[in-house]
């Protein structure tokens, strides 16, 4: 078995789409950054790659490169998840609290576990999520994640899931 943890924190900024876990939320301020600036698939993605002491999401798509401007997140997930597969892996289930003011998470969490769980190859109940407000943070205007990962030796069923989502 193996660990991973990852973190991660964008700043709201105006009109512009908000996405959190694949999902789009209707909101009037989205999350800045170079990609789509989903804060939750990055740091579940990198929690999968520290997993297995691969490079991290800045090193393996660096914000200085144009080619992920605006890029969709998922693309950096699946690269996590093939890497996850190479070492010998697949994942067992992660956990992950987002700390955010805004928009309330609650009414879309059902929503981004399932597409979170679909993403990773997972059942739903494999996906934990947790939404705190920042009390006592100062941090009005940003959304964090934080995400625990666990992967279990499991190549043959990860192989198959992996080679199916590339297929279609
Ligand atoms: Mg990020």
């Amino acid at each position: 078995m193996r660990i991973g943890y990852g973190f991660d924190s964008h700043e709201f900024r105006e009109g512009i789409p908000l996405k959190i876990g694949g999902i789009a939320l209707a909101y009037d301020k989205g999350l800045g950054g170079h990609s789509d600036g989903d804060v939750l698939l990055h740091a579940i993605t990198d929690a999968l790659l520290g997993a297995v002491a691969a490079p991290d999401i800045g090193a393996l798509f660096p914000p200085s490169d144009p080619k992920w401007k605006d890029a969709d997140s998922v693309i950096f997930l699946r690269e996590a998840l093939i890497r996850v597969h190479d070492a010998g892996y697949g994942v067992a289930n992660i956990d992950a609290s987002l700390i955010l003011a805004e928009p309330k998470i609650g009414p879309h969490a059902a929503a981004i576990r399932v597409r979170v769980a679909k993403l990773l190859g997972v059942r739903a109940d494999c996906v934990g999520l947790k939404a705190k407000t920042p009390e006592g943070l100062n941090l009005q205007n940003a959304a964090v994640a934080h995400v625990v990962v666990l992967l279990e030796k499991h190549p043959t069923k990860a192989r198959k899931k992996i080679t199916k989502r590339k297929q279609s």
